[in-house]
């Protein structure tokens, strides 16, 4: 028989974190990566922790986990409040990132499990943080059907490994369904998505807030800009004949960041990489390389800035004597989440006197995915020391995870009562 619904302790949340941080522990940090031996070694725990819980647990063909209860038919035919993260991490990540909303998602379906109203279903995602293979939020995009049969072969991991042969491997042992992706619809439909994360950022720290209430997903561009100049004898050549490429580049980067300044929060800019030729001390650099992204999460804002950006760079180019060619390689579009549902998750802190304040995200998760998708996503955050993630030094208080955790089964609470399946 499973155990009957029931109330969780601070201690049920933080003593599973730590079980989970152990699959795929490098000591410091974590590394888990899809489909990995120490994910799938994660997964077949998370589903036997569902089912101590009194829950089932239900993976689709990507490996996506569901945790519901077992009168819940998992076939694509029942919709449902879906609660949940990623349960992957980046190479030498933390212990949080991920694991804190799929470990407050098997909770929630469990403490909600059985009550009348709308059903809530914890869930997984198989894949979010691109560490193994380059798919770009392949969890979240399987999950929602997204993903065609061809993809599979396209996308291949470091080692050449396809996404079909990895997965293969969780096949072998269950963690991923035997469907194909064309044969195969979303096992549950989703309602509405909540996840709850940490924040991965410096900001409710420093405000000493405890709930940060994400509104929109930030969206980026993000350019190769290519100087060329001239290669000169660097001791022959008086500074007021140089048309030297590194020294644009630098001033372009120093532009790049009064932009973001300028323009002010939540706007940020970033040259994260430069390159320049011939690198050598005794030549002036003729040609260089400089990678330039913009954040922003509204779309006209981030339309302005990267127009402003294009002509300071070709001012200072021109200024400089140098030819310029700024190629946009990727841009993602800012994402939106529902006002609705930040609007409810604010009541509910309110009520339970937690501190909170409404902000951007300008990491991309899960959210992202379903929000684009339509369905009403919610994205909480809880705060992280010193807005460490992506590290093992990645840390945020039991007592602050407990906090967020409690408003996020506040939520389901309330929203499952409402119904509407
Ligand atoms: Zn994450």
């Amino acid at each position: 028989m499973p155990t009957a619904a029931r109330e969780f302790t601070a201690h049920d949340l933080v003593s599973r974190l730590e079980s989970l941080s152990e699959f795929g522990a490098t000591h410091p940090g974590v590394t888990r990566l899809v489909y990995d031996a120490s994910w799938r070694a994660a997964h077949r725990w998370l589903r036997t922790e569902a089912e101590t819980l009194g829950l089932a647990g239900t993976p689709d063909w990507a490996g996506n986990l569901f945790l519901h209860d077992p009168a819940f038919v998992a076939d694509g035919s029942r919709a449902a409040l879906l609660v949940g993260s990623h349960l992957d991490s980046v190479v030498r990540g933390g212990r949080y990132d991920g694991a804190y909303g799929a470990i407050a998602g098997l909770l929630i379906a469990a403490a909600l499990r059985g009550a009348s109203g709308t059903p809530v279903v914890g869930f997984v995602t198989a894949e979010e943080e691109d560490s193994r293979f380059h798919g770009g939020m392949m969890g979240g995009r399987s999950l929602l059907g997204g993903v065609s049969e061809d993809e599979l072969d396209e996308v291949k991991d470091a080692d050449g490994t396809s996404w079909r042969e990895a997965l293969a491997e969780a096949r072998a042992d269950g963690t991923a369904a035997a469907q194909t992706p064309d044969s195969s619809r979303p096992l549950v439909r989703p309602l509405r998505v909540l996840e709850l994360h940490i924040e991965q950022g410096p900001v409710l720290e420093a405000e000493r807030l405890a709930l940060g209430i994400v509104t929109h997903i930030a969206g980026y561009r993000r350019w190769r800009a290519r100087f060329d100049g001239d290669a000169r004898h660097s001791g022959t050549t008086p500074m007021s004949h140089r048309r030297d490429a590194l020294v644009c580049s630098a001033e372009v980067v120093l532009a790049l960041e009064s932009l973001a300044r300028e323009h002010g929060e939540p706007a940020v800019g970033t040259a994260g990489r430069i390159a320049a030729g011939p690198g050598l001390f005794n030549v002036v650099p003729g040609d260089s390389d400089v990678w330039l992204e913009l954040r922003h999460s509204d779309h006209a804002a981030l339309d302005r800035l990267s127009r402003e950006l294009e002509e300071r760079v070709a001012a200072i180019a021109n200024r400089r004597g140098l030819t310029v060619s700024m190629e946009l390689v990727s841009s993602q579009a800012p994402q939106p989440l529902d006002s609705g549902l930040a609007d409810r998750a604010e009541s509910v802190a309110r009520d339970l006197g937690v501190s909170s304040r409404r902000m951007v995200s300008g990491a991309a998760h899960d959210t992202m995915v379903t929000a684009r998708a339509g369905i009403p996503s919610l994205l909480l955050f809880v705060p992280s020391r010193a807005g460490i993630s992506h590290s093992p030094d990645e840390h945020t208080e039991p007592e602050a995870l407990w906090t967020g955790f409690r408003v996020g089964l506040e939520l389901c609470r309330r929203l499952q009562a409402e119904g509407g399946a």
